[in-house]
């Protein structure tokens, strides 16, 4: 009896397959895109296209619902293959927010299979100018009017490969008694974008996944139906908790696909480029970069296997996935920085793709939940059963 990480053979020709697309599909689009700072609304179709041909959109949601009905282990392995890449590329690859699958009756109709089907894309919309780090201090509020609510407030930072079609937006729906005091009660609504009182703006570019939007909302007395409550009523932290839960894994893959790529890029430029009579990889000064980032790498990729497996298992905990974005994370700021020092001036060029993954290795600290907020809740999980 022991830990069996290696992949089963299904899991193998995923990979291979996820491989063969980002060689076809995604990194000869890269530079050209990451120089313009914009993926032409054409490209990013084609992607899209392409991945629902070779049943790799929506891979993460459940064969019922029209999805690839991938396990939660498989799914890791695979956005790791697409961490290698930037989210203005692979987000058109389509990992619809699996919050969804809380839709029911008719939202499945309008909401879900349309997603599943690449026809219709969502946002998840959490983050408040006021309300980052601290999810419970939204200020947004739905008021229940009838049967419908009317919906007042603004939320920024939410991406998305291009303008969504509809949000899943958070909001204050009252107030709940709990042991620790009052607690804002938060619930998860689907709204349409065009909904009248619903404006959405692009936001400031990102120095991150450069080509990736992320958009300002704002709702003036927006009217929705009550039907359009995605879960329960009062259950949108919980909601809201698991996803973020299971993307933090997803996070901390997309960092390990990201490190390797780095990784393979700084090997071969060190057995190869000479200086003082040499490859510079004879150097130890090089050579032990190499040894340090392909051990860190190794770290992270089994943690995060780890961690994946328990998600998949229902044994993981919070601080499990916390820790796994927290040290995948960190490992992929690292790696990518040693392999542009490996490279010297060329690491810096946009010839290479280093510059493109040390960028948007950096955002992978802060978004999901920033690393000193990982770090809050492995200490909290650690602390909990010794404070009674
Ligand atoms: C490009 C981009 C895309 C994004 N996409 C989405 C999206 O689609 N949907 C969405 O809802 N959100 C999205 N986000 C928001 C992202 O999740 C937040 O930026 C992140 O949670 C951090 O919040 P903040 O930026 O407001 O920073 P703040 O919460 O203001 O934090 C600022 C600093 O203070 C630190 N800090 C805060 N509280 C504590 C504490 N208790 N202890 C120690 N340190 C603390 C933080 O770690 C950080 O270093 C996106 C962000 C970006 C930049």
């Amino acid at each position: 009896m022991g830990f069996d990480f290696s992949p089963s053979t299904e899991q193998q020709l995923l990979v291979e397959t996820v491989r063969r697309f980002m060689s076809q599909e995604i990194f000869p689009h890269e530079r050209e895109v990451e120089r313009a700072g914009e993926v032409p609304l054409d490209l990013g179709k084609q992607i899209q296209r392409r991945a629902l041909e070779q049943g790799l959109y929506a891979a993460n949601m459940p064969s019922e619902v029209g999805g690839g009905g991938l396990d939660f282990v498989s799914a890791t392995l695979m956005d790791r293959e697409l961490g290698k890449s930037t989210w203005g590329l692979i987000g058109w690859i389509g990992r619809p927010s699996e919050i969804l699958n809380a839709c029911r009756d008719d939202q499945r109709e309008v909401y879900l299979f349309p997603v599943v089907r690449g026809e219709r894309k969502e946002g998840f919309a959490l983050t408040e100018p006021n309300a980052g780090s601290d999810a419970m201090g939204i200020q947004t509020r739905a008021v229940r009017d009838g049967d419908d609510y009317v919906i007042n407030g603004s939320k920024h930072f939410i991406s998305c490969v291009t303008k969504p079609d509809f949000v899943i937006l958070f909001a204050v729906t009252g107030t709940d008694e709990t042991p620790r005091g009052q607690r804002k009660r938060m619930t998860a609504f689907l709204v349409d974008v065009g909904s009248k009182g619903f404006e959405v703006r692009r936001g400031p570019r990102s120095v991150s996944h450069r080509t990736y939007h992320n958009y300002q909302l704002s709702f003036t007395d927006c009217r929705i139906p009550g039907r359009n409550i995605l879960g329960e009523e009062g259950k949108g932290f919980e909601h809201a908790g698991q996803w973020l839960a299971n993307t933090r894994i997803l996070v901390a893959a997309n960092c390990c696909g990201k490190a390797e790529r780095a990784l393979e890029v700084a090997t071969n430029w060190a057995a190869t480029r000479r200086q003082f009579g040499q490859t510079i990889g004879r150097f130890q000064g090089v050579s032990f970069k190499l040894a340090d980032m392909a051990t860190e790498l190794k770290a992270a990729d089994l943690l995060t296997l780890y961690v994946a497996d328990k998600y998949a298992r229902g044994a993981m905990t919070d601080g499990d996935a916390a820790m796994a974005k927290l040290f995948a994370s960190e490992m992929a700021a690292r790696v990518t920085d040693q392999a542009i020092q490996i490279l010297g001036g060329m690491g810096l060029m946009d010839e290479m793709p280093l510059e493109m993954l040390w960028r948007d290795a950096r955002i992978e600290r802060i978004w999901d939940g920033t690393s000193e907020i990982q770090r809050h809740i492995i200490g909290r999980e650690l602390l909990r059963p010794h404070e009674g």
